[in-house]
């Protein structure tokens, strides 16, 4: 099965051996996931001086989210 990846829609074989799928890379699947932190970081908590941080997240910080989340991004 070919799907296109969500981050730069390069077509990719959905297989188990793709474990970045439905990704093409880790480097896609890490920008999805920095943006899906970002918008969780959006939420308005009174720090406005953290609020300003967040919106650059870097890729560490993304592997570092990553880590955390990954059971529950992987439990499909
Ligand atoms: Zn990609």
């Amino acid at each position: 099965m070919i799907v296109n990846c969500p981050t730069c829609k390069k077509e990719i074989e959905y297989s188990t051996e793709n474990v970045f799928r439905p990704f093409c890379c880790k480097r896609c699947q890490l920008i999805d996931l920095g943006q899906w932190a970002n918008e969780e970081h959006a939420i308005p908590s009174g720090a406005n001086k953290d609020a300003e941080s967040s919106m650059n997240i870097d890729i560490e910080d993304i592997e570092a989210l990553l880590a955390q989340q990954e059971k529950d991004f992987f439990k499909e």
